[in-house]
């Protein structure tokens, strides 16, 4: 039986649709990677992203929350491409009850502001089952851009920040209805995630790929690895992450953390952005080519099963 599952079916589907003229609309990436890039005098950047209530954030999420969130996961794929903010457009579908569209929109206030980038369009419509779908653009310097493919042999592999506080204030979010738990770490983690634009816009000048982690740490490294045909050693002790208990924290996405590859050359002006941002950022392994994607943890190896992590279609 054939595999059912989003990657398959965007692979199959989507991902080449009109692909030839690509080029010619001087575009330098399409579908596929995080966003996708137009040459300009800087390059712009393009990403789209659905939100569903249920789906994507909880019933009880405040209207405020879920437009923090939905704009901040998108513009997490222009920071994953080394890009400055440019614009955002939202399409909001919701029961038009004026007090909810003034509270998100509040949320979409504080998030133009903390980007400084301006809301340029958008769509409501009135349904039962609340969605948001949010479009956004960036910009990066002429061929400055990280993609997912461009990771090389025995190259650094680096991850921003800690794993498993999203997560943890998911739960927490749909465990408690009390409206003090928003202020909460890992609570906030989930409806304000950090995009680390200013370690993303730095590397952008000498890293070879990087990635959010949106599906899932394991899931996000190898969309890396695999289109740049390399294989690694991944050392996950060195991972922080908040459950040490159990692999949740590698499987499960959300973080919005940055995974990404550079030269070992590399290694002390990223010791030094760590250090100057107060950002925490992980030396993981290395890649290595004609080989498969080893992970360690206590010494011992790890088996994940190929693209754990979420994955719409799969059960
Ligand atoms: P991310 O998690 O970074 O938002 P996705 O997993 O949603 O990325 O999508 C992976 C890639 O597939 C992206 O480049 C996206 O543009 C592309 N893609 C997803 N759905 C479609 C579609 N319906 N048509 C064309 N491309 C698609
Ligand atoms: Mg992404």
């Amino acid at each position: 039986m054939s595999q059912i599952d989003e990657f398959f079916l965007i692979e199959k589907y989507f991902k080449n649709i009109g692909s030839k003229f690509l080029s010619k609309k001087n575009f330098i990436l399409g579908s596929g990677d995080d966003s996708a890039v137009f040459k300009s005098t800087n390059n712009l950047c393009y990403s789209v992203d659905q939100n569903y209530e249920g789906i994507h954030f909880p019933k009880s999420l405040p209207p405020e929350f879920i437009a923090t969130r939905s704009v901040l996961r998108s513009f997490s794929d222009i920071s994953a491409m080394g890009a400055r903010p440019l614009w955002f457009s939202v399409a909001l579908a919701c029961d038009l009850d004026e007090k909810f569209i003034n509270d998100f929109s509040r949320g979409l206030n504080k998030v133009s502001n903390l980007l400084r980038v301006p809301l340029i369009g958008g769509d409501l419509i009135k349904t039962s089952q609340k969605s948001v779908t949010v479009s956004v653009s960036g910009e990066t310097k002429k061929n400055s851009h990280l993609s997912r493919s461009g990771a090389k042999h025995n190259q650094n592999i680096y991850l921003t920040g800690e794993l498993g506080l999203a997560r943890k204030g998911l739960e927490e979010i749909k465990e408690n209805c009390n409206k003090n738990i928003y202020r909460k770490k890992n609570v906030k983690r989930f409806i304000f995630p950090k995009l680390r634009l200013e370690i993303s816009n730095s590397i952008s000048q000498f890293a070879s790929s990087c990635i959010d982690v949106s599906d899932g740490f394991i899931a996000d490294l190898e969309k890396i690895l695999i289109p740049s045909n390399q294989g690694a050693v991944i050392n996950l002790d060195k991972i922080p992450r908040i459950d040490k208990s159990s692999l949740e924290d590698f499987t499960f996405g959300d973080d919005l953390e940055l995974i990404f590859t550079a030269d070992k050359k590399y290694h002390k002006k990223i010791t030094k952005l760590s250090d100057n941002s107060g950002i925490n950022i992980s030396l993981l392994g290395q890649t290595k080519k004609n080989s498969r994607i080893k992970y360690l943890l206590n010494n011992d190896e790890v088996l994940f099963p190929r693209k754990k992590g979420w994955n719409h279609g799969k059960k």
